[in-house]
């Protein structure tokens, strides 16, 4: 009796195991772009992937539909959520995808390279991004075998949180499948590159011009469609969401945003984070910037070190209900190096 109720436990064990398994791998077949980014129609032919918060895609991307083809704004963080995005154009049309662009070089916007680059598809970008993107890129990828500790305490924790606690266990599951996506990523060069000025593409008759503007890294490109007003800024724009300045130069950045809000203050805006933007949200970003500048430059005039000017900043109430709050403390400590020309943006 006892042998068949132990061997009624291992059965069952076994059974477990097998279901867990089959879920995970049925979790992985279901991979969809809804859990990653959702996709706002913005004007004839122009979508935004607004990305979701833990999903595999970080930051936004986007596509543009012209009689001619496609092109594919930014690569997102993963080569999963890029396919999902292939996915997407795939039922809106049958045109080809004819080319991509690199806004910059951050992992959150170049991490799905490899999979246009094996599709043949031309990756273009600043020519700065083909100096940084295997180089400086690897800071926001963590080394193999850290992912593989992360996973692991993932995979741990998981096992060990009850049935009943769902909200918990979905956290974690999708930590596990991100971290299985960031596995995949292998930093890939874009093909073609500018420096200076503007570059036309044509998808068909809809033109597409690229342009650069210098503040977030020194080597964004933003993507204009003409024919619709519609700008992708990447992270030269944010949209209710602090930045991230580990790679700025503040005051070209509020120079630039003055322009681009001078030449296309009516245009609509798919930032590089938060929702689709007007001038409002754009203005208020660039004076999220301007702010910043002033009182760091305050803090450094009355002598303050940079912990203490940290220890001071109280963020203004405006941007408190802002995405990525933890940027807060960072972005007075870049201010802080720039100002002091100590920041390394080479
Ligand atoms: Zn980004």
């Amino acid at each position: 009796m006892r042998r068949t109720a132990l061997l009624s436990v291992v059965a069952l064990s076994l059974i477990a195991m097998a279901t867990t398994n089959f879920a995970s791998k049925a979790n992985s077949a279901a991979s969809k772009a809804e859990d990653d980014f959702q996709l706002v129609k913005v004007a004839d032919g122009i979508y935004a992937a607004i990305a979701k918060s833990g999903g595999l895609a970080s930051g936004n991307a986007g596509f543009i539909v012209g009689d001619g083809g496609v092109l594919i704004v930014d690569t997102f963080f993963t080569p999963a959520a890029v396919e999902e995005l292939i996915g997407e154009i795939a039922s809106q049309t049958k045109q080809p995808i004819k080319y991509a662009v690199n806004t910059h070089y951050h992992l959150d916007h170049t991490g799905g390279n490899q999979v246009l680059a094996a599709r043949g598809v031309p990756i273009i970008a600043h020519e700065n991004v083909m100096a940084w993107q295997m180089t400086k890129n690897t800071r926001f990828l963590p080394a193999p075998a850290d992912l593989q500790k992360r996973r692991a305490d993932t995979a741990k924790q998981l096992s060990e949180t009850p049935a009943d606690q769902k909200d918990k266990r979905t956290l974690l599951e999708r930590q596990l499948r991100r971290l299985d996506a960031i596995q995949q990523i292998k930093l890939t060069q874009p093909s073609l590159t500018f420096g200076v000025g503007e570059l036309s593409l044509y998808l068909g008759t809809r033109e597409v011009k690229l342009f650069t503007l210098p503040g977030h890294t020194g080597g964004d490109v933003l993507v204009y469609v003409p024919d619709a007003n519609v700008i992708f800024t990447g992270d030269m724009g944010w949209s209710k969401t602090l930045p991230n300045l580990v790679d700025a130069t503040v005051i070209d950045w509020i120079k630039s945003l003055d322009l681009l809000l001078e030449h296309h203050g009516s245009a609509k805006f798919i930032p590089g984070h938060g929702e689709v933007a007007t001038r409002a949200e754009m203005g208020e970003f660039r004076d999220y910037l301007d702010g910043l500048l002033s009182t760091v430059r305050r803090a450094i005039d009355e002598g303050l070190t940079v912990e203490q000017a940290k220890d001071e900043f109280k963020l203004p109430d405006r941007y408190k209900s802002f995405a990525f709050q933890n940027f807060a403390q960072p972005n007075i400590e870049d201010m802080y190096k720039e100002l002091k020309g100590t920041k390394n943006t080479k």
